[in-house]
């Protein structure tokens, strides 16, 4: 097992280096957050988060989410997606206007499945605080709810987030409590089954999201500041995606929107703050990947600040830069023609790849056949072969 782990990863590395040199540009604009000694302040009540500047701590978290169902009890439900291997709770609310909601598409956050990466976070508590108070005051906010399903998953991975303990954030970590990063833990479309077994919390996510329809959905990032969009595990030149151009032209409309408050914020990718994913480094297991090609979600993968854990300093201001976007992006899914997306997401899931990576013979099983392929002389490398008519990506060893 470690052997064939430690193979991929060298083939990996040998095509992702030069795209990912290519797009990083020479020099940097000062990002202030990353430059200032850093603050991490927690609330330890309900109070102490009046001000948004701190993070919760578990508890008040868990607080927070119930308060916003007592608060605002027609509008909104807290759904628990499951519990970590350390038993917290992975929790949802589904926030939607009042009257008949049959009919409104389903939209979906979710953020913080690398317990370390926190802005993300914050900022989606602040976000559910702010769609249910602005809920018949703001006009904006009224008619979105009355037209959309919003649901927002603020922590994904909580035993990563609180693995120092439940009263800070302070040492927390990118895996959750078995050492599992969860975003290398998704079934692909490359074909290959993730190394290590899925965690309960994917589990949770997967039963999740396939009892739902989501149409459109986020999962919230940090470390850098870009969108990133599918595919993760094929570069544009390998495969584009089928809705390529209308996912720059949306993550174009969210960074402008954050540029319009803050001109600095998503330069340290790419000048224009958005990437197809395996263009700036491929990954193979990533939930982004998982939820466009098996589930027929349009997933983006937002990296909302270049800091990991953003300084407590920051958080307010980026809130006011990133709110609008935010807000924005579920508007998007009004921009979506349904009717391909999940024809593609039940034909991709019926193309099984072994052994994916190879040094040689290929098999590849669909539904009605078996294909048999063979790389043996062929130099090392990531080939795409056309299975009737579908692309498989294959590793040669
Ligand atoms: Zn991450």
């Amino acid at each position: 097992m470690m052997k064939r782990h430690s193979l991929l990863l060298l083939s990996l590395l040998m095509v992702t280096t030069m795209h990912a040199q290519k797009t990083r540009p020479d020099a940097f604009p000062p990002i202030p957050d990353t430059l200032a000694p850093k603050v991490v302040n927690m609330a330890t009540n309900l109070d102490e988060m009046a001000s948004w500047d701190r993070y919760p701590t578990y508890e008040v978290y868990i607080e927070m989410m119930e308060r916003f169902v007592q608060n605002y009890p027609t509008l909104c439900r807290l759904d628990t997606i499951g519990t970590s291997v350390q038993n917290r709770l992975i929790l949802s609310l589904a926030i939607t206007g009042i009257g008949d909601t049959s009919g409104r598409p389903e939209f979906f956050y979710s953020s913080t499945m690398h317990g370390d990466e926190v802005t993300g976070f914050y900022l989606m508590l602040r976000l559910c605080d702010t769609l249910l108070s602005s809920y018949g005051s703001s006009p904006d906010i009224t008619n979105l709810l009355d037209r959309v399903r919003v649901y927002i998953n603020p922590l994904s991975n909580p035993d990563g987030t609180y693995h120092s303990g439940n009263h800070t954030v302070v040492g927390s970590m990118r895996y959750n409590a078995n050492y599992i990063d969860l975003n290398r833990n998704y079934p692909d479309p490359f074909g290959t089954d993730p190394l290590d077994s899925l965690q309960v919390e994917n589990i949770a996510m997967i039963n999740y999201v396939q009892n739902h329809h989501f149409l459109l959905s986020a999962n919230l990032h940090g470390g850098s500041e870009v969108m990133n969009y599918p595919w993760d595990s094929y570069t544009s030149y390998e495969l584009l995606n089928d809705h390529a151009s209308w996912w720059k032209e949306v993550c174009k409309r969210f960074v402008d929107t954050c540029r319009m408050f803050d001109n600095w914020r998503f330069r340290d990718v790419s000048n224009n703050g958005y990437i197809n994913g395996g263009d700036w480094y491929v990954i193979h297991n990533g939930r982004q990947d998982y939820f466009n090609y098996y589930c027929g979600v349009r997933e983006l993968t937002m990296e909302l600040s270049t800091s990991k854990t953003l300084s407590t300093d920051y958080l307010r201001h980026y809130w006011d830069c990133q709110s609008h976007a935010l807000i924005n992006y579920i508007k998007e899914i009004f921009t979506i023609n349904t009717t391909t997306d999940r024809i593609q997401a039940t034909t991709a899931a019926q193309y099984r790849t072994y052994p994916n990576p190879t040094r040689g013979p290929i098999t590849v099983a669909t539904p009605t056949q078996v294909y048999h392929y063979n790389l043996s002389d062929r130099p090392s490398g990531v080939y795409v072969i056309s299975v009737e008519g579908h692309p498989v990506k294959v590793v040669k060893q």
